[in-house]
């Protein structure tokens, strides 16, 4: 330890699921270190406050999205934006989280010092000026995608004379009464705004160019509610919890094994709502179920929609924009007031944020993942990407659970730097970062750290797995070495004691 301390033994970057769950678990975990949350925004709870489109709301359920430690107390299991803000925010005023938030903090370097053992963050504030601020650990909370703009997928909008809105930035504003809107996309967010919009607008197309696997259940979860009745809270949470993560798991594994019966699966519970003459090719992607996500329509409403004659859902690739609407291949056009372009995020890695390592730049895309939180060669910085398969808060869970367990073993063995070594010549066999095929993930692939084939330096997708490995594995695993500052370290006294 070195004589001066840094500013926080843990700066946590990003107010959102993974920043507060963080927050949460040192609280419980490892009270005596001291913390801070920056968050470049306003608000806290990132995704959950920037999506202000209509009908806003989780595509997983919240046994899940919600945190280990702290039951959801809702009926409805798929929840909206408000309540989880509202969950949240009870976490951090219960646990005493709120004090240590620090808003409008946008984090734009971090600089490792090895001889110092901290990082020296630099922070913009709201008024263009910028703040330092030094830590021993970085922890990114920083969500996965680029906050200020989505991706582009290059839309010539000249000649529309109508509005275009992107769902990122939605206008506080938008009067869509007796509109004709087009929404493009067939993603989670598309298929929450078309039933959403439906009630107000005169009419409202979902335009794709490639359709989705879509998943009709309940938004409330009928034996949880139940449990809530003859149980505690706790326990009744615990139990739905293990049961939806088994439920997802089974679900995953059996759709990659057997592709066709779980087609066959959401084609039957779509022909249920619309009748079994239902033409089912809108819904009939090109790809198996689970190559992406599954996308959720909670009570039917998309379909409810659809049937109601409000809405209606039109497949095929877009030629131009006009005047009007937009031209489509088929020599089609679609009337609009309103373009909503739901057309996904751009991911991006590590918030944004310039981190260096004694003055020299990190590339994560030359770094492989280690244990899905730590990276190659870097020093005292985790990161948490949540699962594409389950529900995100589960990786940052645990995530938080192993670097908790990660920092108090450095305080009892008295070391202040701890970095996952991979040799120049490890001679590791590169895995895909995502055996997934969807868009955002595809795009991204040159730009996010490397996977191999085996532990630790992946991002696995098996939560069971993972859970396993990060709350019961030796952390100590050959591989993660811990040291004391600098080449020549001495302990914090001696140090002192030098300098009297
Ligand atoms: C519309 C939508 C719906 C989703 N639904 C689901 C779902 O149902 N289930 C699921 O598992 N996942 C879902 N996701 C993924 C979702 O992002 C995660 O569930 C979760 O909210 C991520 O939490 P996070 O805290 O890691 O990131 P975020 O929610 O993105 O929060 C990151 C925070 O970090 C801040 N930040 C970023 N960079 C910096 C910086 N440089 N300096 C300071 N602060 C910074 C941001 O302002 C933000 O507050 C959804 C995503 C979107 C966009």
């Amino acid at each position: 330890m070195l004589a001066t301390p840094p500013d926080f033994d843990v700066l946590i970057v990003g107010a959102g699921i993974s920043g507060i769950g963080m927050a949460a678990h040192l609280e419980m975990e490892c009270p005596d270190r001291s913390y801070a949350i920056v968050e470049r925004r306003e608000n806290l709870g990132g995704t959950w406050d920037l999506f202000r489109y209509p009908g806003i709301r989780s595509d997983s359920d919240m046994h899940t999205l919600g945190f280990v430690f702290e039951p959801w107390k809702h009926e409805k299991s798929i929840a909206d934006a408000p309540s989880i803000l509202e969950y949240l925010n009870t976490i951090v005023d219960e646990r005493d989280i709120r004090q240590h938030i620090r808003y409008s903090h946008k984090i734009i370097s971090a600089d490792w010092r090895n001889d110092e053992a901290r990082w020296h963050v630099a922070a913009e504030l709201a008024d263009g000026s910028q703040t330092l601020l030094t830590a021993n650990f970085l922890y990114l909370g920083s969500g996965y995608y680029d906050y200020d703009e989505p991706y582009d997928p290059g839309f010539e909008f000249r000649d529309f004379k109508g509005q275009v809105v992107h769902p990122q930035f939605w206008p506080e504003d938008l009067d869509y009464t007796g509109k004709k809107v087009v929404v493009i996309g067939s993603g989670a967010t598309a298929v929450t705004i078309v039933p959403s919009m439906a009630d107000k607008a005169a009419k409202v197309t979902m335009l794709q160019r490639t359709p989705t696997w879509m998943f009709n259940r309940p938004a409330k979860d009928g034996i949880a509610n139940f449990l809530r009745k003859i149980l505690p809270e706790k326990t009744a949470y615990k139990i739905t919890r293990w049961k939806n993560i088994k439920l997802q798991d089974f679900g995953f594994k059996r759709a990659r094994k057997k592709p066709d019966k779980m087609a066959a699966l959401l084609h039957k519970r779509i022909l249920k709502i619309m009748g079994k003459d239902y033409d089912l090719t809108d819904f009939t992607p090109p790809y198996d179920p689970w190559d992406q996500r599954l996308c959720l329509v909670p009570d039917d409403d998309l379909f409810e929609a659809l049937k109601s004659g409000k809405a209606d859902v039109v497949t095929a690739k877009i030629k131009r924009f006009t005047e009007k609407g937009i031209e489509l291949d088929n020599g089609n056009e679609l009337e609009a007031d309103i373009i909503v372009t739901a057309t996904g995020l751009k991911i991006a890695v590590a918030g944004k944020i310039a981190v260096s390592q004694d003055g020299v730049p990190v590339d994560f895309s030359q770094r492989f993942n280690y244990k899905g939180c730590m990276f190659s060669n870097l020093p005292n910085l985790a990161a948490v990407f949540g699962y594409l398969n389950a529900s995100w808060t589960l990786r940052a869970d645990i995530n938080s659970e192993y670097i908790c367990r990660l920092l108090n073993l450095m305080q009892k063995t008295g070391s202040d730097v701890v970095v996952p070594t991979l040799p120049e010549n490890h001679g590791l066999e590169e895995d895909d970062i995502f055996d997934f095929s969807s868009g955002y993930i595809q795009r991204a692939l040159d730009i996010m750290p490397k996977n191999s084939l085996s532990y630790p330096w992946r991002l696995n997708q098996e939560y069971v797995t993972d859970r396993k490995i990060m709350q019961d594995g030796p952390i100590e695993d050959g591989i993660l070495s811990l040291s004391k500052a600098g080449a020549n370290a001495v302990d914090a006294d001696e140090q002192l004691e030098a300098a009297e």
